[in-house]
């Protein structure tokens, strides 16, 4: 699957190497995520372990953790979301940029864990799309790792151009949906 990336004879093409758009802005895209961290509870101290030298996110070249959701491009959430944190969780996830993607790391951030409670929501995906889930309570920092590499994995795998085109068109149409409403 690699193989059919990219094509390179340099006794035909010298300098020059022949790629598909997806394969280099997927390429450049996985190895550059830049995290946000939510921690919310327990999970974050293991999330914070993930960047110390022993578990190193960095070989990933994930360390570079932004705590502004403008420079950030994965949210990893890293705990028990309540009820009065759901609506913080999802404004900052609305305030990233396209392309985003969301790691739910622990059964607290993934399903509400052992919180069956009125203030605990029963997964972060109910209020942002999930790419990756981390089981365990709490998941080791090699759990995270894991995570982040199927995630690289399925960034690989995006029709980059295609959505990018998609999302462009977005506005066309529904500007020509208003339009369409007011005559
Ligand atoms: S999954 Fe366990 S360790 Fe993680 S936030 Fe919930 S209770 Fe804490």
């Amino acid at each position: 699957m690699q193989n059919t990336n990219v094509a390179y004879d340099s006794k035909v093409e010298g300098e020059v190497i022949v790629t598909q758009a997806d394969a280099v802005i997927n390429w450049i895209r996985k190895h550059s995520v830049w995290p946000m961290p939510m921690g919310l509870a327990c999970c974050a101290i293991e999330l914070m372990a993930a960047g110390g030298a022993r578990f190193d996110i960095s070989r990933f070249g994930m360390e570079v953790m932004r705590f502004s959701p403008r420079q950030a491009d994965c949210m990893i959430v890293a705990g028990t979301v309540t009820y009065k944190m759901a609506e913080v969780v999802r404004r900052i996830y609305e305030q990233m940029a396209e392309p985003k993607w969301v790691v739910a790391m622990g059964a607290c951030a993934s399903t509400g864990g052992m919180y069956r409670s009125y203030a605990t929501l029963q997964g972060v995906d109910r209020i942002v799309p999930v790419d990756v889930y981390i089981s365990g309570c709490p998941p080791r920092p090699e759990a995270l790792l894991d995570a982040m590499i199927k995630l690289q994995d399925k960034i690989g795998r995006e029709r980059s151009v295609k959505n990018l085109t998609a999302r462009n068109a977005e506005p066309a149409e529904a500007e020509l949906a208003g339009a369409g409403k007011e005559s």
